[in-house]
């Protein structure tokens, strides 16, 4: 018989009673700005309140093409025609071999298999255990101020803010983190920052992590929510030496500086020769849907037994066809280039800014990723005193000017910026 909170419809079928809740979004979420997005093109978002706010949060690195690139739009829409799911560990369907051989045409040479996901931190996830199952080993050494994702694990590694991971421990074992050459929080120049950094990394493993028992190194090449840093050529290059010294799997977490943001296709490439062993990458892969991946040489990517890696939604069709349509834009459009030549663009001008408030202790970037670090002007400390009330005064002044952007940061004293690679010139001035 039906209970009475079921209503019988027309048809013979049945469908719940309202129950009356009022539904809200969690109060455990925190929006960084009052907007609410009517439409956006580019650069630009359209704000129900009838305001236009040029956006430098791009979705947090995501909408690399501009809000609605018409291409990317179209490929969607003509794929959502053609089908919207397979699951491709099932039926393999078309956007996903053409990503494969486009994304291929990217990656360094020797990293020639791709595994598919939906998120970063899924990505994140799947670059560990194939360490791990590669070398038999537990542990994972992170750098100080690595964000690496909110899943279990991935905020296990990530080191970017204690509020990433407070209050839901215990967290994953076998992490351990090594400093960051963090050389303006340090105090130090950026030699002496590395020389720091590489030598409490070889006693990081003389004392207490066995190189030999160490599966991998997880690196970001520009600290992204750790407060926009980028790392010093001289110390990737050292993780690479280490990283074969040992039998160490040297990872890339490329997802937010890579596809083309720092003004080469992926961050690491900074650093002249380096190639690593695991690229991740996801957000700018495909303008806004979501899909994210590991790459790898095949040999190391086979040390996957079958069923260890996978997921319903990876690889998504949709998705897919918008980051080969992504691919098209950013080689037809020269994005890459293009966020090379604004993002120095955008750095003078912020040095021009600091030069004229004491409050901005450091400007720093690569291509589109730019950090302005709030201080305290008035402390006496030999190292920097972090100020991030003026950081959120500052990006909440933003908002009036209409100008989106993030803070970031463990003390959170750090405003980002960071645009559409279409961003324009003009655009860059206003
Ligand atoms: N890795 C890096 C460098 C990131 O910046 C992020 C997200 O900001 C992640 C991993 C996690 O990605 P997602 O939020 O898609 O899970």
């Amino acid at each position: 018989t039906l209970t009475s909170d079921v209503n019988t419809s027309a048809t013979g079928g049945t469908t719940p009673a309202p129950t009356g809740n009022r539904a809200t979004l969690s109060p455990g979420l925190k929006q960084a700005t009052p907007v609410v997005v009517d439409h956006a093109t580019g650069s630009w978002i359209h704000g129900t309140d009838g305001k236009s706010y040029l956006d430098f949060t791009t979705g947090i690195g995501v909408t690399s093409t501009g809000h609605c690139h018409p291409r990317v739009v179209a490929a969607a829409q003509e794929q959502c025609g053609k089908i919207i799911h397979a699951q491709y560990t099932t039926v393999m369907h078309q956007p996903l071999l053409e990503l494969t051989e486009k994304l291929g045409e990217v990656l360094p040479t020797g990293l020639d298999s791709i595994f598919y996901a939906n998120s970063g931190s899924e990505a994140v996830e799947a670059s560990i255990r194939l360490a791990r199952m590669a070398t038999g080993r537990p542990n994972i050494v992170v750098f100080q101020g690595g964000f690496h994702g909110r899943t279990v694990a991935a905020a296990s590694l990530t080191t970017a803010g204690t509020r990433f991971s407070a209050g839901f421990s215990p967290l994953m074992s076998g992490v351990h983190m090594a400093p960051f050459p963090y050389a303006y929080r340090y105090g130090f120049d950026e030699d002496t920052a590395v020389e720091f950094a590489l030598r409490e990394l070889d006693y990081l493993f003389a004392s207490r992590v066995a190189p030999n028992d160490t599966a991998a190194m997880l690196i970001e090449p520009v600290l992204g929510d750790g407060g926009y840093l980028p790392a010093p050529p001289a110390f990737l290059a050292g993780l690479r030496e280490r990283a074969d010294r040992h039998g160490i799997i040297l990872i890339a977490d490329e997802v937010q500086a890579g596809f083309g943001r720092t003004g080469k296709f992926w961050s690491h490439q900074h650093t002249v020769g380096l190639v690593p062993d695991i690229i991740i990458t996801a957000k700018g892969l495909a303008s806004g849907f979501p899909i994210s991946a590991i790459a790898a040489p095949t040999e190391l990517m086979a040390k996957a037994w079958p069923g260890s890696q996978g997921g319903t939604y990876g690889g998504n069709a949709v998705a897919a066809a918008a980051g080969v349509a992504t691919l098209a834009v950013i080689h037809e459009e020269n994005l890459v280039e293009n966020a090379r030549v604004r993002g120095e663009q955008m750095l003078a001008g912020l040095r021009k800014i600091a030069a004229k408030f004491p409050q901005i202790g450091d400007v720093r970037g690569l291509g589109l990723m730019a950090g302005i670090e709030f201080i305290d002007p008035t402390a006496t400390s030999s190292s920097p005193v972090a100020d991030a009330a003026s950081a959120a005064k500052v990006q909440q002044a933003c908002i009036g000017e209409g100008l989106l952007t993030l803070t970031c940061g463990p003390l959170g004293n750090v405003i980002r910026l960071i645009p559409a690679l279409v961003v324009t010139e003009d655009e860059m001035t206003t």
